[in-house]
């Protein structure tokens, strides 16, 4: 070996010192052991085992899904004096041979490479002739079919490790893992005694909010109105949306460019430019909008419609604040993004190289990690905290920088309304969503309530003396607590937890209470 990381992470990339978690990671794979990173977006995986590369006698492949992705760090690498190749399925059939041929020489240190490559006949008479030092999976959570974008030809990794005269170190990195996911990482790859570096999820210079607005537009006018002449991306979650709210805030005459995946390849370079040079700084976007854009002055991330998982919302609200100055994730919820996200869990394609149970088990979980960002919109707790749970870290349950820490809850005791929604949810069967049990409870005369006869049940209208909305508010704020549980595809059914059970069956006395906001909770309260 030759060099230190130090002097290489100096010499080559220009950084004075490693980030949290760098050190470690390069140290443990120059000594010859796995490793698993989990860093957020933007912390600098890639250098993780871009040293290392450096510093081995071999090649270094570096696994990746996206082509963009590998285009961009061939790029800069190459800008660096530093000699990489990817190999995906952008290359013409001449490009792919020369690089083929150029590696078998060794003309490069690292290779990026899309899964799929990975067991065609010619990649791996390549890779048995050549030294492989070491084999890095990027974006590893792709592993998992608990992750949010599983990719079955991740699973070939194994496979292609396994065809290889000599195994070589192996290092994974992601930004999102779940435990779930993380366990898969660990299993599925095979690391040996891999060293696990986690580093800190915690963004916290980050303001969170989670609003619901009746107007979206007029609200976000206004919020852009206090933020003008500051740098933002505003989410949406369909191409449509993105071209209206661009329209409209043009009229308005604010700084605006838009990003999704209708428009020309120019158009986009066009409007990404715009925007990271800051002479337009207001990005509305679809969710094409961000990897690898490192724009450090993003003061603010809207989203205009909830996205799918907390996973997307974290990465994606992440954009804010990179260069660790203050900034604010701002999410518009509304019950109609709910019902766009479930029509495109179920428009999802099924995957043609799994069988029919396991693509049914990915739709479910992809609900799943739905109705957890939907209880992220209707939780009283602290917003940070919620995330860091759902990654498996433990926040304190307050932040002091989250628009419900700094909101003055009053709480207000609802057992007895407690008692009677899971009372009816119990006698009618555990067969009925949301809406049938509130309007049940409600003793409303919906289509619901007479298509499945809930007059019929004992609670029913018993609650009739709360507004809709305040019975809508418990019933999810129980989802969140955790007494019911909402299982099944786009008609998801509400159940009782052991939780829940134990509130009605259970011998000690529970209290519930239900935090409202102080200002609202005059209008709120019946
Ligand atoms: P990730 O893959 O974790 O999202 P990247 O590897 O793309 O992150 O790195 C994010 C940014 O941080 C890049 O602009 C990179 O140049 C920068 N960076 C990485 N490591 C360091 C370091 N040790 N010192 C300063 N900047 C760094
Ligand atoms: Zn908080």
């Amino acid at each position: 070996m030759i060099g230190k990381p130090e002097e290489i992470l100096k010499s080559i990339f220009g950084y004075d010192s490693f980030r949290e978690g760098q050190e470690t990671l390069i140290k443990s794979t120059l000594q010859g052991r796995d490793c698993l990173g989990i860093m957020p977006t933007g912390a600098g995986k890639s250098v993780c085992f871009q040293v290392p590369a450096l510093l081995f006698s071999g090649i270094t492949l570096v696994i990746s899904p996206l082509i963009s992705l590998m285009k961009d760090q061939v790029t800069s690498l190459n800008d660096l004096g530093v000699h990489a190749a990817y190999i995906n399925s952008s290359l013409t059939e001449g490009q792919y041979r020369k690089a083929m041929e150029y590696a078998s020489y060794g003309r490069y240190k690292l290779i990026y490479v899309a899964p799929e490559r990975l067991m065609t006949e010619l990649f791996l008479e390549l890779a048995r002739k050549i030294e492989i030092s070491m084999v890095a999976v990027d974006e590893a959570h792709c592993i998992s079919q608990w992750g949010q974008d599983f990719r079955p030809s991740y699973l070939k990794i194994v496979d292609f490790i396994e065809q290889l005269p000599k195994r070589p170190v192996i290092a994974a990195y992601t930004a999102t893992a779940t435990k779930a996911v993380k366990e898969d990482i660990l299993c599925i790859l095979g690391l040996r005694q891999p060293e696990v570096v986690v580093t800190g999820y915690d963004r916290k210079n980050l303001y969170f909010a989670v609003e619901k607005p009746k107007d979206k537009l007029a609200a976000l006018l206004g919020y852009l109105g206090k933020h003008s002449g500051k740098s933002g991306i505003i989410y949406c979650s369909t191409r449509k949306a993105v071209e209206e709210i661009y329209e409209a805030l043009l009229a308005q005459g604010c700084p605006v460019v838009r990003y999704h995946a209708g428009l020309s390849e120019a158009e986009r370079r066009k409007s990404q430019e715009a925007f990271l040079y800051d002479e337009r700084p207001v990005m509305v976007a679809t969710n094409a909008f961000g990897m690898g854009i490192d724009k450090s002055n993003v003061r603010f991330v809207v989203h205009y419609n909830m996205p799918k998982d907390i996973e997307s919302y974290y990465q994606e609200a992440g954009r804010a604040g990179r260069d660790g100055e203050p900034g604010e994730c701002v999410l518009y919820y509304s019950g109609k993004d709910v019902k766009i996200q479930e029509f495109l869990i179920e428009q999802q394609p099924e995957n043609e190289e799994l069988g029919r149970s396991e693509n049914a088990l990915i739709r479910e979980r992809s609900h799943e990690r739905l109705r957890r960002m939907t209880f992220y919109c209707f939780t009283n707790e602290c917003l940070r905290d919620y995330i860091l749970r759902y990654f498996g870290e433990y926040g304190s349950a307050y932040c002091g920088n989250c628009k419900n820490c700094l909101t003055e809850f009053e709480s207000i005791d609802v057992t007895e309304d407690t008692r009677v929604i899971l009372e009816f949810v119990q006698s009618s069967g555990e067969r009925y969503g949301i809406q049938a049990v509130v309007d049940g409870v409600h003793g409303s005369e919906s289509a619901k309530v007479q298509k499945f006869r809930l007059q019929q049940n004992p609670y029913y209208g018993v609650l009739r003396h709360r507004s809709l909305v305040r019975l809508k508010q418990l019933v999810n704020d129980l989802l969140v607590k955790g007494c019911l549980d909402l299982t099944g595809g786009s008609y998801p059914i509400l159940k009782l937890t052991v939780l829940g059970r134990e509130i009605l069956y259970g011998e000690k006395v529970q209290t519930i209470v239900l935090k409202l906001p102080k200002e609202r909770e005059a209008a709120q309260r019946k």
